[in-house]
């Protein structure tokens, strides 16, 4: 039995008489297979598959041409997302607080959301147009900080909570995401 995952391309859902809980794997052919007990339904599958993406983003190395065109698929679409967006809502941020930066790059890197580089430019990672505007106003409000602060030091996060009051929590959320694509 197999179907098709948007991001993952064809998975095979492969029964097995022993097994008692869904495993992922991947195929000598790069196709992602979810070893499944039997009587499992493709809806089922997909519901797992849906719950452990993330994981199986992070650990899998699916080589599946599918996935890939699937990824960059993903890549095109948030950067043009992100392109309509974040150098609007950068900039309406930056006059709202006075704010000047010299410029502003997206980025696609995998583990960071933001940063600022001592010329003034502010990356901003297209990843955040996954996550909710909050979250992603406040890694905008921290890059912005770091005008002024170069540090994480208390006067730093005292300006990032002048801007957000709940940036803490904000921060927290933000750990929930990967910032890859
Ligand atoms: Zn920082």
């Amino acid at each position: 039995m197999t179907f098709i995952d948007s991001e993952f391309g064809e998975v095979v859902i492969r029964k097995n008489a022993w097994c008692t809980r869904p495993k992922f794997s991947v195929a000598t052919s790069g196709k992602l297979t979810i070893s499944a007990p039997p009587h499992t339904s493709v809806f089922l599958a997909k519901r797992w598959l849906n719950s452990a993406r993330d994981q199986i983003r992070e650990q899998l190395p699916i080589k599946d041409p599918a996935t890939q065109r699937a990824r960059d698929a993903q890549k095109r679409i948030l950067m043009k997302k992100a392109r309509d967006y974040l150098p609007y809502r950068l900039e309406f941020w930056a006059t709202k607080y006075g704010y000047s930066y010299s410029g502003i790059r997206l980025s696609h890197a995998n583990t960071r959301w933001g940063s600022r580089s001592s010329s003034g430019t502010i990356s901003l990672n297209i990843g955040l147009m996954k996550v909710p505007e909050p979250l992603r106003d406040y890694v905008i409000l921290h890059e912005l900080a770091h005008i002024n602060h170069m540090d994480h030091s208390e006067a730093f996060w005292a300006e990032v909570a002048s801007h957000d009051p709940n940036y803490r929590r904000h921060r927290k959320l933000l750990k929930q995401y990967s910032p890859g694509v």
